[in-house]
């Protein structure tokens, strides 16, 4: 792999690594100095045209005119332009590279020079008075921006003078960041003696311990488990200051802002109505009988009674088989050209064009992902890939995120690229869940057993989980705001109510559990945990109309195509589809529960349980 500083270009096979050359050809080439020349060149241009008008925020026309140029400048050059991604690129495969790091630091601070000096230009729209906002909108000129201006507008209606915000952002480590990285720093520092899987006792870090809850030995679990409730009990009174310093804060924030409820900043920032989320929310809490019942299966199949709480995510039976990244790629190739043959095309190019970095290497950075940047810059996905069940799946996942990618760059203009957060997980668990059907139909019946307790205890854990914990949160800042101050047993016993209403009987609340939220890093990010469940939601809803009608798969491209220039609610409107229904959501839940029912059919069969 070719170093920083070194003039080599990355050697590796085609196919199976990244050709970075799309960009740049090498980290010392001459050509990121002269990108780095028009990125500043360019950005000066917008700010000395725009910096000192007014008049594009009273004529239609010339904000048309304002925006085209933004949207050209996003498109091509953004705050840092094809260096600032090369080099985000160029750590995740060396982190170990300090000549990396640093260029990539670099690159950043200049980033944010830009992003400081064009910032005005957004805000000030944001600014447009109420009054004019409606004439704005519905000119026929500024159409092709209008969900971009409906965005900023509903942004700034909660927006508060420049001096306040910049208080409230100067305010936001101290009274919010620096707490939660107090808490989570003093558990990742605990370490304790666990019993390991060959039967002897050793130390153990956090985060091991974590792993080894869910071992399929027990004495190991149960020992892990023991360990981690303590470390969580000797932390809880920390946490407990931490909590409520936070949720002061996020009360004040809200009221300052005149925000009516403590999870519409999230609403907004996703492009979701609170109608939508209601609803969703509302559904999945009335089929916790799911959940319920897959842990009574689940109990049955590991032969006890109930499940401890630490027990719910133990893997039952054998492991998937072996995927060689070539044989993954088949299979996957295999599933797309059923759905849809451009589905295969862009899959085909990445491939061709070295988009796709397959294999762990020394330094890499760990896990998978899809990158994108500027609608002018190359897709980029990253995978570890080391021929397991879970790889395949990763390898679909990603592709689903890339695909998405493509086609909105196909369908959509700068402003309007991307996805929010809540539906920026639907095309790739759409595409995990077609793959992974594709791999039942060729197991046997043991295996087909195995796979689909591991997709329940998936899906459960996404969906209904997410939303025990959603409302867990809703009732926290309730309480809070209600009553001024938890205690660390009044928030327990908050949570232990919600995590038992989804899991049902088959799981006991075991001692300690109550304290698990302590670790539960994504409720510091207030609400955010409802997208895992609605973008899943999404997928299953859109897999079973296909499932029903082939055709659908139109619509679904459709959707995947439409980024972010109609909210979610719109665009599934435009297709015929209300998802501020209950019945919407309810087709996804059957999806779930139709797995379920086949799952208990063959574990029945197979006399696993009676
Ligand atoms: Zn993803």
């Amino acid at each position: 792999m070719a170093k920083a500083g070194s003039k080599t270009k990355t050697q590796s096979p085609k196919n199976i690594s990244w050709n970075l050359g799309l960009l740049f050809d090498s980290d010392t080439s001459p050509l990121i100095a002269e990108n780095r020349g028009k990125v500043k060149a360019a950005a000066a241009a917008f700010v000395s045209k725009w910096r000192h008008r007014r008049d594009y925020l009273q004529d239609p026309l010339i904000l048309r005119k304002a925006l085209d140029d933004f949207e050209q400048w996003s498109r091509n050059f953004g705050y840092d332009g094809d260096e600032g991604y090369y080099f985000w690129l160029r750590t995740s495969q060396d982190q170990n590279s300090s000549e990396l790091k640093a260029a990539f630091n670099k690159v950043e601070e200049f980033g944010r020079k830009i992003e400081d000096e064009t910032r005005f230009f957004y805000m000030r729209i944001c600014k447009i008075p109420v009054r004019r906002q409606k004439e704005f909108l519905e000119h026929p000129r500024l159409a092709e921006y209008r969900h971009f201006l409906e965005r900023a507008f509903a942004e700034a209606r909660y927006l508060m003078s420049e001096a306040e915000e910049k208080i409230i952002s100067a305010k936001a480590s101290t009274s919010h960041s620096n707490w939660v990285r107090m808490t989570s720093g003093f558990l990742v520092r605990e370490e304790r003696d666990v019993v390991l899987e060959d039967g002897s006792t050793g130390a153990r870090n956090f985060s091991e311990i974590l792993n080894l809850m869910n071992s399929a030995n027990r004495r190991v679990r149960d020992s892990a488990a023991k360990a981690f409730n303590a470390i969580l009990a000797k932390h809880a009174l920390v946490a407990e200051a931490e909590i409520n310093s936070i949720l002061a804060n996020k009360k004040s924030d809200d009221e300052f802002r005149k925000i009516p409820r403590p999870d519409l900043s999230r609403h907004i920032s996703d492009d979701m109505e609170s109608e939508v989320v209601d609803t969703l929310i509302g559904t999945v809490a009335g089929r916790f009988d799911i959940p319920a019942e897959f842990y009574r299966l689940k109990a049955g199949l590991l032969k006890v009674r109930k499940l401890k709480y630490h027990e719910r995510n133990v893997e039952y039976g054998i492991d998937g088989g072996s995927f060689p990244y070539d044989k993954s790629a088949t299979l996957v190739r295999k599933v797309f050209s059923r759905l849809d043959p451009e589905f295969v095309d862009i899959f085909d190019g990445f491939m061709n064009n070295g988009q796709i970095d397959v294999y762990p290497q020394k330094g890499k950075t760990s896990g998978a992902f899809c990158a994108h940047n500027l609608i002018s810059q190359p897709t980029y996905i990253l995978l570890n890939h080391t021929d397991s069940l879970n790889d395949v799946l990763t390898l679909a996942h990603e592709l689903g995120h890339g695909i998405n990618n493509e086609l909105m760059k196909k369908s959509q203009h700068a402003l309007h690229f991307g996805a929010p957060l809540s539906t920026a997980e639907v095309a790739s668990t759409f595409m995990e869940d077609f793959v992974l059907q594709e791999i039942l139909r060729e197991a046997d019946e043991e295996q087909r057993l195995a796979l689909m307790v591991k997709k329940l205890n998936d899906d459960v854990s996404t969906i209904f989980r997410q939303v025990a914990c959603y409302r867990f949160e809703q009732e926290l800042h309730f309480e809070f705001r209600k009553k001024g101050y938890l205690s660390v047993e009044e928030i327990g016993a908050i949570f232990s109510r919600h995590m038992a209403a989804y899991m049902g009987d088959a799981v006991e609340q075991s001692g300690g559990a109550e304290n698990w939220w302590i670790y539960w890093g994504h409720i510091r990010t207030f609400f955010y945990v409802y997208s895992y469940a609605s973008g899943l939601l999404i997928s299953k809803a859109m897999q079973r109309y296909v499932k029903e009608d082939p055709r659908f798969i139109g619509n679904v491209k459709t959707f995947l195509s439409a980024g972010l220039s109609d909210s979610p609610r719109n665009i599934f409107r435009s297709l015929g589809i209300d998802i501020a229904g209950a019945q919407f959501w309810k087709s996804g839940l059957d999806e779930v529960e139709a797995l379920l029912n086949e799952t208990i059919a063959l574990a029945k069969k197979l006399k696993k349980i009676k």
